[in-house]
């Protein structure tokens, strides 16, 4: 089936008051674990290929990844770059097949960020290809680029933001963080219905490794419809492989990390559709 675009499935999402997980793929084995669990809850997916993935080489294996996957499943699935450094490297991104492109400007100065970011939107939508911005510059660890930044959006940035720039889905910082919480995270939900208020594009959570369950689906009725998770995957992956590694059978060690990858991805899918409600 033909790839989905991020504006698509954010409809869907928007329309059964539910979010979409972006996971983030670093090989074959995690995507291909993923989609049969989607499949039993009929959840769309969006996969991600992050800037670790990009500067190890990856870019157009995943992209074939990608392809094949959705050409053997109904599920709409969208191939999305994560945290686009650039117009340039979104640009190679839409020319290679992806159907969805971050560029992440909130780490640079606002004007710059609306500058880049309309541009972007304009190579993007002349070809049918959804766009997501961000908005306060999430922190922690980004595919190993660490940061320390004040994360909190800031509403007025946003008003203004969005009346200048029409993406499909924007990024804000609540208090969320890439990689796994030191201690437990606070997520300010005031801010986010602030933004929700605005009448905004769907909005996207990052850091969505290890905030608690009510934490996400408070998130969810204010108004979240896409969650990255990439660090809980990948751990779950790889504990799959520290734990049978004394096989020293590389297929059943793919298949251990499989197992792992998918017993998270259910979690997470679940949550995100709000199936066991607390
Ligand atoms: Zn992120």
């Amino acid at each position: 089936m033909a790839l989905a675009t991020l504006k698509q499935v954010l409809e869907m999402a928007s329309a059964t008051l539910t979010a979409v997980p972006m996971f983030n793929i670093d090989n074959i084995e995690i995507p291909d674990a993923v989609v049969p669990v989607a499949e039993k809850y009929d959840c769309p997916l969006i996969f991600g290929v992050g800037q670790g993935a990009i500067k190890a080489g990856k870019l157009y294996y995943l992209r074939d990844v990608v392809y094949r996957i959705a050409d053997q499943t109904s599920l709409p699935i969208v191939l999305h770059l994560d945290h686009g450094a650039s117009l340039e490297q979104a640009v190679e991104c839409m020319d290679a097949g992806f159907t969805s492109v971050m560029y992440d400007g909130s780490h640079g100065p606002f004007e710059e960020n609306i500058a880049v970011s309309k541009k972007v939107v304009e190579y993007a939508h002349a070809r049918g290809i959804s766009v997501e911005a961000e908005l306060g510059a999430i922190g922690g660890v980004e595919d190993g680029v660490s940061s320390d930044r004040k994360n909190l959006v800031d509403v007025e940035e946003v008003k203004e933001f969005i009346s200048r720039v029409e993406v499909d889905a924007l990024a804000i910082g609540i208090g969320n963080a890439h990689g796994l919480y030191k201690a437990a995270p606070n997520l300010d939900f005031d801010r986010l219905r602030q933004c929700q208020a605005l009448n905004p594009p769907p909005l996207v959570l990052h850091g969505g490794s290890g905030i608690p369950k009510d934490m996400i689906q408070k998130a969810i009725e204010l108004g979240i419809r896409k969650i990255n998770v990439a660090t809980e995957l990948r751990n779950a992956f790889m504990e799959g492989l520290e734990k049978s590694v004394h096989k020293r059978d590389i297929y059943a060690m793919y298949q251990a990390g499989a197992i792992e990858a998918a017993a998270l991805a259910e979690t997470k899918i679940r949550m995100f559709k709000r199936l066991d409600e607390i």
